[in-house]
């Protein structure tokens, strides 16, 4: 273990007493400290952990088995926060990060860890998680948990990249991510989880931009046309999807003082939907829309261009107008059914079309999305014979891949477009047993299942981080169905769930990770739970 640089190693209590903060030997780090440590552990958001002299120190960016030189950032009684200033040893777990930017970005927190290291980090989270939150005892969590899934490649998994448009600090006009938490602009086309072709579609609108003077939405003064470019692609369909949210005021011109004349142009006149593409709506919205859409089509797989028109103040990315400028109004693509028996995962054959739509959520690795679902199939137990209710749909995906093997299945899902979503995946794959409620999961739980209702078989959840409503679980425990599948996006939530279940009389039978998002801290965990006779 290595001291703070310049103080002596071992200090004693009467040593350090009459010494007061500032005056270099002391209690507690001040800012700005250099301190020399080893790393000995992950945090579970990807920090590094390790001690000195008693104090606890979180070193952002720092690898467990790194030794680094780190300064403080915030120092309080017991801890400190710290970023990384340099490597001293490096750990043998340390590789050489792709992005030059992942730092900076933040969006990748484990990109300097090898990726079998970071499955064993995940595969960590989910069991620690079920011992310390869940209180599961480790023989039990360890008799249950299967080996994480991994990806076959860890990069340019994402079917789904946003890219917030600005000004860089000598005021070009460029596409990346925010600095830290500022609303500075850090230009950076290559992202290395999403497509490929996302960087070209990005200088594609750069230079679009530039040439015609349109405008950059302003965050502080809510002026300015373009604010984000979405780009999607189906990886099965290879299909591409490219859609500008612009701050268009129907009113004004195209926007911005440095409008170029092109503000002066005639706009097409046409109705206003609110809905997304359900009209043949292809007026202008851009100056000179049509080299824009001349330069994207060039692009390979180029299937859509639309605009999404958001005017609010907000953080929130999309509007909830879009209209299609160019091609189709959606893209589609392909799921496919796997033997998750077998190493390779291989597909069985069956598979399921998905309409995306610039609003519609979708899962963003469809890979480990088809392991995911072809797991939670095999979890699930189906015979033919099951009532199943898929809690927290979204657009039906899990419900249609149960549905193949189930009597029937009810989804349930809040956001009422995304219903309509899953109603018309079910006809596009034609499927008949699946049926959708719009509601909250307890809500529309609680109406239909439970003591002399309708029988329940099994039940699937599949919750946003903040995992199931308490009493969405209690509307479970009273369906009393045989079996649970729970899929979950934060082992936290997940435990503090798995615990009300088994207190309510069932048990955990299996446990399995799938990485969905290699390089960052997140995990996926499913989990099947049968009911104690
Ligand atoms: N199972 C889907 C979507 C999972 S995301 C898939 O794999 O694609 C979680 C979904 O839960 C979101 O679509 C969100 O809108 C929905 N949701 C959030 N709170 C809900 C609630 N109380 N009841 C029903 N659905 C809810």
């Amino acid at each position: 273990m290595c001291g703070r640089s310049g103080m002596p190693e071992k200090e004693d209590e009467a040593f350090r007493r009459p010494w007061k903060a500032g005056m270099g030997v002391n209690m507690e780090f001040q800012k700005n400290d250099i301190v020399t440590v080893t790393i000995e552990d992950i945090g579970s958001e990807g920090e590094g952990i390790g001690k000195v002299d008693g104090f606890t120190l979180f070193v952002k960016d720092a690898v467990a088995g790194d030794q680094v030189e780190a300064r403080i950032v915030k120092s309080k009684k017991n801890y400190a926060y710290a970023r990384l200033e340099k490597v001293v040893m490096p750990s043998p777990f340390r590789i050489e990060p792709r992005c030059a930017y992942h730092r900076q970005c933040g969006g990748c927190q484990l990109q300097a860890l090898s990726y079998d290291r970071q499955l064993i980090f995940k595969q960590e989270k989910i069991r620690n998680s079920l011992i310390r939150i869940g209180g599961f005892a480790p023989e039990y969590v360890d008799k249950r948990m299967e080996p994480i899934i991994g990806m076959e490649e860890p990069f340019r998994y994402r079917n789904k990249a946003q890219y917030p448009i600005g000004r860089d600090r000598d005021g070009n006009v460029v596409a990346g991510f925010y600095a830290g938490r500022t609303h500075d602009i850090i230009a950076n086309t290559r992202c290395w989880l999403g497509a490929e072709e996302n960087e070209a579609v990005l200088n594609c609108v750069l230079e679009y931009m530039r040439k015609n003077h349109v405008s950059v939405y302003d965050e502080a003064t809510g002026a300015g046309l373009v604010r984000h470019v979405l780009i999607r692609k189906g990886f099965a369909s290879g299909e591409i999807m490219v859609c500008l949210v612009i701050n268009f005021k129907r009113d004004k011109s195209f926007g911005g003082e440095e409008d170029g004349g092109a503000g002066r142009q005639e706009r097409g006149k046409g109705g206003w939907s609110r809905r997304s593409g359900r009209q043949n709506d292809r007026q202008d919205f851009l100056p000179n829309q049509e080299e824009l859409i001349s330069g994207l089509v060039q692009i390979k797989g180029m299937t859509s261009v639309s605009v999404s028109i958001n005017t609010q103040r907000t953080n929130v990315i999309m509007g909830d107008e879009v209209h299609t400028i160019w091609g189709r109004d959606a893209i589609s693509d392909t799921i496919h059914m796997r033997d998750m028996k077998q190493a390779e995962h291989p597909y069985t054959g069956e598979e399921l079309v998905f309409r995306i739509s610039p609003l519609s959520f979708y899962q963003v690795n469809p890979i480990q999305t088809e392991k995911l679902y072809s797991l939670a199939l095999e979890y699930a137990g189906l015979t033919g014979r099951e009532t199943v209710w898929d809690l927290y749909c979204g657009i039906g995906t899990i419900s249609l891949f149960l549905a193949g093997r189930a009597k029937r299945v009810c989804g349930v899902e809040v956001v009422s477009q995304a219903v309509e979503d899953a109603r018309g995946n079910a006809e596009r794959n034609g499927i008949r047993n699946a049926e959708f409620f719009v509601g909250k999961a307890e809500e529309v739980l609680t109406r239909h299942c439970g003591a002399g209702q309708d029988r329940v078989d099994v039940i699937v959840v599949d919750p946003p981080r903040k995992g199931c409503d308490e009493a969405c679980l209690a509307a479970m425990l009273r369906a009393q169905p045989e079996r649970i599948v729970y899929v979950s996006c934060d082992p936290a939530t997940l435990a503090r769930d798995l615990k009300v279940l088994c207190d309510g009389g069932y048990e955990v039978e299996r446990v399995r990770g799938v990485d969905q998002f290699g390089m960052t801290v997140h995990v996926e965990t499913i989990c099947c739970l049968s009911r104690i006779k």
